[in-house]
Formats: C-alpha cells, sequence, structure tokens
C-alpha cells in the first residue's frame, strides 16, 4: 500500500466510527427533560402520576415537596449554572461526560434534574414484586438470585454516607450496584464506576424523613414495593443493544 493510501484509510477510521450513532439505552431517560428547541431552558416534567400514587410507601407530602421544591429548584438552578459556560444547548450526555470541565454548580443541578426526573419513571402504583423478563433473568446471572441483587442495592442504598444514590447498572453487558454521593450519577466523568443506569433509589434525607425520619432502611425495604420493573426491562433491554 502507498503512503497516500495508508494515510488515507487509516484516517477513515474514526469517521466511520463517529457515524455509527452509539447506542446508550438512555433516550427515553434523556428525552423526558426534552427541551422545545435546542437553547430553550430545562422545563420541570411533570409527575408521571398522582402525588398519592405510590401511598402507602411513598407518601403524598414527601412527593409534593420532592418533586414541586425539590426537583424544580434543581431545574431553576441547573438554568442560571449553564449560563455563560458554553454547556446550553448541550445534552444531558454531552455534559455528564464532560462534567468535570464545567463549573460544580453544572455538575450538583444537572444531576439534580437527571436524577429526579429519572427516578420518578422507575416506580408506579401497585408496582414492585419480582421482576420477569430479560431483567429478571440478568439479575439471576449477575448476582445469583433475586434475593441476593434486594441484599446488594439495600445495602449500598442504606450505607452510603450522608446524601446520594444507589443505582443498578449496566456496565460492559454486565450489572452491577454501585451508590453515587450528592447528586452525581454514572453518566459522569468523575464516576467511580460508570454504566447505564437502569434502577435508581434517593436516598436524601428529604426522599423519606417525613414519612421514616431516621429509618432509611424502612424506607428503602418499601421501594421494592413501587418499582416499576417493565420500565426496568424496556431500559435494560436498551441499554444491552
Ligand atoms: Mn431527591
Amino acid at each position: 500500500m502507498d503512503r497516500r493510501k495508508f494515510i488515507f484509510s487509516v484516517s477513515m477510521i474514526p469517521v466511520v466510527s463517529m457515524l455509527k450513532p452509539i447506542s446508550t439505552g438512555l433516550e427515553n431517560i434523556l428525552s423526558i427533560n426534552k427541551r422545545k428547541s435546542k437553547m430553550s431552558k430545562f422545563e420541570l416534567p411533570p409527575l408521571p402520576y398522582a402525588y398519592d400514587a405510590l401511598e402507602p410507601y411513598i407518601d403524598k407530602q414527601t412527593m409534593e415537596i420532592h418533586h414541586d421544591k425539590h426537583h424544580a429548584a434543581y431545574v431553576a438552578n441547573f438554568n442560571k449554572a449553564l449560563e455563560g459556560t458554553g454547556a446550553e444547548g448541550k445534552s444531558f450526555e454531552e455534559i455528564f461526560k464532560n462534567v468535570s470541565k464545567y463549573p460544580a454548580a453544572v455538575k450538583n443541578n444537572g444531576g439534580g434534574v437527571f436524577n429526579h426526573s429519572f427516578f420518578w419513571t422507575i416506580m408506579k402504583k401497585n408496582g414492585g414484586g419480582e421482576p420477569t423478563g430479560p431483567v429478571a433473568d440478568a439479575i439471576k446471572a449477575s448476582f445469583g438470585s433475586f434475593a441476593d441483587f434486594k441484599s446488594k442495592f439495600s445495602t449500598a442504598a442504606t450505607t452510603r454516607f450522608g446524601s446520594g444514590w444507589a443505582w443498578l447498572i449496566v456496565n460492559k453487558g454486565k450489572l452491577e450496584v454501585i451508590s453515587t454521593p450528592n447528586q452525581d450519577n454514572p453518566l459522569m466523568d468523575t464516576a467511580e464506576t460508570k454504566g447505564t443506569p437502569i434502577l435508581l433509589i434517593d436516598v436524601w434525607e428529604h426522599a423519606y424523613y417525613l414519612k421514616y425520619q431516621n429509618r432509611r432502611p424502612e424506607y428503602v425495604e418499601n421501594f421494592f414495593n413501587v418499582i416499576n420493573w417493565d420500565e426496568v426491562n424496556k431500559l435494560y433491554l436498551a441499554a444491552k443493544s
């Protein structure tokens, strides 16, 4: 091969791989906060069910304050934090994978917006029980049994010191349980373990204190009665494809 041909073929490799869109399986979640246009401000997505839909496990007042006050504040502060950073108009995915390059307020409030928008969708009225379908098989393959997964996830949620989240992620095709501090998530370049999240629980005190006070383990146990496994299955399949 002559030199010109060689340079041409080598330089074509990244171009070709760039043309193939990389599916992260997050399109559904990321579109929850879809803006009217690229440069529009982020908006608070409505709760996908009634405030009392998750009773008696997560109470109405907690849901009202959590969505209308906490989540709303993250949206307002994220829009403010983005001003002048050059990140206006960028997607969550683009922002998170370079989040270490932006001010801390972008990371904290962007995570706050995304994590909560996501959190609402993986719960539902009359949810819970044991999952069926592909995610159930994957849980068995990765953790041994549903009980072992539940125990691992609950431990991650109850032992996360201070405020944060516990996650079930797809990492290189395998399921993994992790936890993150503050409003961090496994899509951020700062995350210790990165992956595509398919289930998460908010363990900030504002998520449970009104009903459970200091009893975080009881809140985590009851979270298993509201999980929307249909949604988790969809996310798992998308993440695997
Ligand atoms: Mn929260």
